[in-house]
């Protein structure tokens, strides 16, 4: 198959690099692929060598990829499943809740936003101005969504005719083929005093290190890059952006990531139903629970940062 081939860390441009880990195609078909991961020495971000072309990537957003099934993907026990994305959708609220302080009303971008139940929470919670954009319209083609702007884009092509006071992006930037230009078209969008938070995998916490090749963060070949915190910090040039904020947690529970990358080794079926998952699944959630409970504590999967754009004066 046609690859790319990226010899530069995407995140800091450092020449100087060396191979992490390689894996199959994860979360698809039963496949041969191969994809090979190299850190950056400089800026210790770990990025993808050979992903495939932009304009391949359908293939691999196809009925094995388990979250544009959502819910229906686990029949009769949906409803539960449809509950815990609502507490997600929850946790991530609050994080935008606390970022806007006593605002009475503001505007807030979803970068990537599939099925737009958060913005939809936002916007009932918070009294928010909201947008999403994704490059595809699967996530709210079938349903109307009244008081949400979405529009079916990439960030390179969308030219808003307005600002945000916040925006999100909940597992985005790791799959972005152009990172320098996003953030740019980023800093522009926002504004003055706008925030940016960022979720993403952390290929540094101890279930990537535990479950090496089958650890759902690589995701390949839709997650071209991993961060470091390092590397986020040399990206958001300390010129333009003010870190506000680090965790090495976030509102994804890292049991969910865990359970993924196991599922990917007992080579799943991600195409079929998760019906009969969903009592093993409820069984390891309850004997993991006592380690999961240090999740704030040690870095488990998952990151979170925020930065406030910088206001220039000349
Ligand atoms: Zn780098």
């Amino acid at each position: 198959m046609n690859r790319l081939k990226i010899d530069d860390c995407p995140v800091c441009k450092s020449k100087q690099s060396e191979c992490y880990i390689s894996t199959n195609a994860l979360m698809h078909k039963v496949n041969q692929e191969e994809y090979r991961f190299k850190k950056c020495m400089d800026c210790e971000s770990v990025f993808l060598e050979n992903p495939v072309p932009e304009n391949v990537l359908d293939d691999y957003y196809t009925d094995n990829y388990l979250p544009y099934k959502g819910d229906e993907a686990w029949g009769k026990f949906k409803s539960f499943v449809a509950k815990s994305q609502e507490q997600l959708d929850t946790r991530r609220m609050k994080i935008v809740a606390n970022c806007i302080k006593n605002k009475k009303s503001f505007t807030i971008l979803d970068v990537g936003c599939g099925n737009p139940s958060f913005l939809v929470k936002v916007q009932k919670e918070l009294n928010a101005e909201c947008t999403g954009i994704d490059f595809s319209d699967n996530g709210w083609k079938d349903k109307s969504y009244e008081n949400l702007t979405l529009i079916k884009t990439t960030i390179s092509d969308f030219n808003p005719n307005m600002k945000f006071d916040i925006i999100t992006l909940w597992h985005y930037l790791e799959h972005d083929y152009h990172l320098e230009e996003t953030v740019e078209k980023l800093q522009n969008f926002l504004n003055t005093d706008g925030q940016l938070i960022i979720e993403v995998p952390n290929y540094k916490s101890i279930t990537a290190q535990f479950q090496k090749q089958f650890w759902q963060g690589w995701h390949s070949p839709r997650h071209l890059t991993l961060f470091s915190k390092n590397g986020f910090l040399r990206l958001f040039n300390q010129d333009k952006w003010t870190l506000v904020k680090y965790c090495q947690y976030g509102t994804l529970d890292a049991f969910t990531l865990w359970w993924l990358g196991k599922m990917e080794k007992k080579k799943c079926h991600w195409a079929g139903s998760m019906e009969q998952e969903f009592w093993p699944l409820v069984f390891l959630k309850i004997v993991t629970f006592p380690f999961f409970l240090f999740e704030k504590v040690f870095p488990m999967g998952i990151q979170l940062i925020i930065f406030k754009k910088n206001t220039f004066h000349s």
